[in-house]
């Protein structure tokens, strides 16, 4: 008889999955969606274009006119390729599988987003997490002994950072960038459309450089669309271990046609931009709380007690991220995603019933 235990890795055995809770019935605050539904004439609008889109024939491989209308509605320079993922995450995914030399490490910040360790590890890479500073800051000196140390094959930095909401400094990721010459840098833009900033303009700047984003945050986290803009020359060699036809015909039509609407993803972004606001004041005004500045649609609050707020919070019907456990530096802290205004009056209401 032949069992799992005696065919898969050893460290898969040993692994746990990403976790995604059971989000039925609560204000799903956990996973940085955006909470507005489509305007019900553009999704009448929308679902009479998918009504158009034959299902019986495989995706296109590199829909080049879906191609086309990223690269100049998301601005990506002239002489940037586009690279299409199942989610950001399918991206991360390629990219490690295609990086995964034997002996290959890849380098990030820590705390930061688990998708990065978790996929290296999928790929037998070593990851090599360089502590934040107490304040949650980039520690790019650390950033740079580590990467000259290592020699990493990629290094991820998010920007903003995930769970700290953190965006670093132009000046230290050049620093960085400059320093990991022998590295691929891979920024990765998630909450682009919460933080106005962006590397894109430069995504062509740098032989090291690719920009990675998606379209979850923007309000369509369903479709599972994720793009990494950047050299042919580096797309070419990930686009080889794309799995076949990754990018389904509904997600790539329903793009196609939110793409010429993206002005009512971002008045949605916008009026999520002036909640987050709202909501760090009032959360910052409970005892015993600190919000640190966030330029994502999330807020990382430290709390007298994370596993208690939690709990309280999940009685209440309102889920959040205990994200305590997940490094020292986020000793209590929880972190919020920020809701509709009808969202967040629950979760300010459930937060004072532990937080008094
Ligand atoms: N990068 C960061 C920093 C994220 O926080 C997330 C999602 N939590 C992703 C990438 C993955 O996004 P996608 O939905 O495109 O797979």
């Amino acid at each position: 008889m032949t069992t799992p235990q005696d065919i898969i890795r050893r460290d898969v055995l040993s692994m746990t999955g990403y976790p995604v809770p059971d989000a039925t019935g609560f204000v799903k605050l956990d996973a940085m969606e955006n909470p507005f539904p489509l305007p019900e004439a553009l999704a009448a609008q929308l679902g009479e274009h998918l009504a158009g889109v034959a299902l019986n024939r495989y995706p296109a491989p590199r829909p080049a006119a879906l191609i086309d209308k990223i690269k100049r509605v998301m601005q990506v320079p002239a002489g940037c390729d586009v690279l299409l993922g199942n989610g950001s995450d399918e991206i991360i995914s390629m990219m490690s599988m295609a990086c995964a030399k034997p002996g290959a490490k890849v380098l990030a910040p820590v705390p930061g987003f688990v998708m990065y360790q978790m996929s290296a590890k999928f790929a037998q890479m070593e990851f090599v997490g360089v502590p934040l500073k107490e304040d949650l800051a980039l520690d790019t000196d650390a950033m740079i002994a580590a990467i000259a140390e290592h020699e990493p094959a990629i290094v991820y930095l998010a920007y903003p950072n995930n769970p700290t909401g953190t965006l670093y400094g132009q000046e230290e990721m050049e620093r960085i960038i400059a320093a990991a010459n022998k590295s691929l840098v891979v920024i990765d833009e998630a909450y682009q459309p919460f933080a106005q900033q962006s590397w894109m303009p430069r995504a062509g700047d740098f032989d090291n450089v690719v920009v990675m984003r998606t379209v979850s945050k923007l309000g369509l986290a369903g479709i599972r669309l994720g793009y990494l803009a950047g050299a042919p020359a580096w797309l070419a060699e990930f686009d080889k271990v794309r799995p076949p036809y990754n990018v389904n015909v509904l997600t790539q039509a329903t793009a196609d046609f939110l793409l010429d609407h993206v002005d009512v993803l971002d008045a949605q972004a916008a009026e999520l931009r002036a909640e987050r606001t709202k909501l760090a004041h009032a959360v910052g005004a409970l005892p015993g709380t600190t919000v640190f500045p966030s330029s994502g649609n999330f807020l990382l609050v430290r709390v007298p007690d994370a596993a208690a707020t939690f709990d309280t919070l999940l009685t209440a019907r309102v889920l959040i991220k205990n994200v305590s456990k997940m490094h020292p530096l986020l000793a209590n802290c929880v972190r919020l995603t920020v809701g509709s205004p009808e969202e967040n009056a629950q979760l300010l209401a459930a937060l004072k019933l532990v937080l008094k």
